[in-house]
């Protein structure tokens, strides 16, 4: 990825708390950048419009102009949409990222020291969860039971495909859950050349393959012939990992991952998604990179972001690692209940905002950002949401608290 030293970043402010947040967010992420490359480098912010204020202005909720920016410019940051009510558009979200086709949702989950937990071992979860954003049942595809559609796929079902009428009454709806071989392969291809970049130790292919096994259990089999074919990796079963693990404790089932990361080689292993749900609770350290299809990602991605202090601070991005585009995001909604208050935290954006720095090749800029939201955190100075869970906590705040980390920049 070429990157100017004053790329233009096309940012959409959000409606509800997007207001609040998205200003402290760029005055945060511009002093990072200043304190690590002082004038050489600068992000020149370009404000385009969607949601609330692009309806207001141009009688459009996403126009034209704001995906002709994002495409021009690859790389961009939004704050949380509205999703408007009865106006025939699903989600202005879901079309950002079809139209760009970003096909894997990026989500990293790591603990900051002092943040409530309700797990016993936060310090111990770096997880990177890799959803696939394009297929699977949220593709779109759904025949509401009783109108025409449903009765004629319903009809196609029992006379065209042989299967069994007393399977689907009258009175059934219908969803398709497409899983290609092509999105499958380039959604684990990200994640395991993510993993291999970071040095991370294993990658889990989550999966509900037992039961939907030519969808989910697809993609996990493209995923294992890719992870071995073309980058001839280690892979286990579960059944395989866990009998390690069982037979030899956890300190091997660790050595094991330690080996793998030394030489620079990734573990390849399986998981059932509702095992993986109570594992990633009490075993987050065996999973370093989690690749997997929408449905299981979304649940995922909510669960995990509990387990380190909420959506609040729970950074993530759209990525098509082909074309280059990108889009990162807060990952919580618009939060109408707290905006203009002060209230809201910025953490989930700024997050996303270092996300996008580590993206664009500025690592230094995106510690400065990390290591003072680390002191910050650790001073028990926290916005409302975070507050109530914490006694003695001293509360700030959306803008206080970007003050907070601009000042342990060190
Ligand atoms: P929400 O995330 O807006 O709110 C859920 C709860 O979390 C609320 O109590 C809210 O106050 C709290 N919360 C969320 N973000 C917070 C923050 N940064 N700091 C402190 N507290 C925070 O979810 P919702 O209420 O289901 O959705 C509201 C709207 O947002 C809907 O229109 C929905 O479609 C939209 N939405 C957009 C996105 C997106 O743009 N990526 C994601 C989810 C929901």
């Amino acid at each position: 990825l070429f990157v100017p030293d004053q790329p233009v970043i096309p940012f959409i402010e959000g409606d509800g708390i997007g207001k609040d947040i998205t200003g402290p967010s760029q005055r945060v992420l511009d002093a990072a950048v200043a304190k690590a490359y002082g004038d050489e480098k600068r992000l020149i912010w370009k404000e385009v419009l969607a949601g609330e204020k692009a309806y207001k202005e141009t009688g459009n909720y996403l126009p034209q102009e704001t995906l002709d920016a994002f495409k021009e410019h690859l790389v961009g940051i939004k704050g949380p949409l509205q999703t408007p009510v009865g106006e025939g558009i699903r989600s202005l979200n879901v079309a950002l990222r079809q139209t760009l086709d970003l096909y894997v949702c990026l989500r990293p989950v790591r603990w900051f020291k002092g943040v409530p937990s309700p797990i016993r071992y936060p310090s111990m979860v770096d997880m990177h969860i890799f959803r696939e954003n394009t297929e699977d049942i949220y593709a779109g595809i759904e025949y509401m039971a009783g109108n025409d559609k449903s009765k004629k796929f319903r009809d196609f079902l029992i006379n065209e495909m042989g299967v069994d009428k007393i399977r689907f009454p009258e009175s059934s709806s219908f969803g398709v859950k497409p899983i290609s071989k092509d999105g499958s392969v380039r959604l684990t291809k990200a994640a395991i050349e993510y993993a291999i970049l970071r040095k991370l130790p294993s990658v889990t292919i989550v999966h509900k393959g037992n039961i939907m096994k030519f969808t989910e259990g697809a993609f996990k089999n493209w995923s294992y012939d890719l992870a071995e074919t073309e980058f001839k990796l280690q892979t286990f079963t579960w059944r395989q990992y866990e009998k390690i693990r069982e037979e030899k404790g956890q300190l091997d089932a660790d050595k094991a991952l330690d080996e793998a990361k030394k030489d620079g080689k990734v573990i390849v292993k399986d998981c059932i998604t509702d095992a993986f749900l109570q594992e990633s609770l009490l075993h987050p350290w065996d999973h370093s990179v989690i690749a997997t299809m929408n449905l299981n990602g979304d649940y995922i991605s909510d669960q995990l972001a509990a387990m380190v202090g909420g959506i609040g601070i729970s950074p993530g991005a759209n990525i098509n690692y082909q074309s280059g585009y990108a889009i990162f995001e807060a990952t919580h909604g618009t939060a109408p209940n707290i905006a203009g208050t002060g209230k809201a935290n910025p953490g989930s954006l700024i997050l996303s905002g270092v996300m996008m720095l580590e993206y664009l090749g500025w690592d230094e800029a995106a510690e400065h950002v990390y290591d003072a939201m680390e002191h910050v955190f650790a001073k028990r100075k926290v916005t409302s949401d975070l507050h109530s869970q914490m006694e003695g906590a001293t509360l700030l705040t959306t803008s206080e608290f970007a003050d907070e980390i601009i000042k342990n920049m060190h």
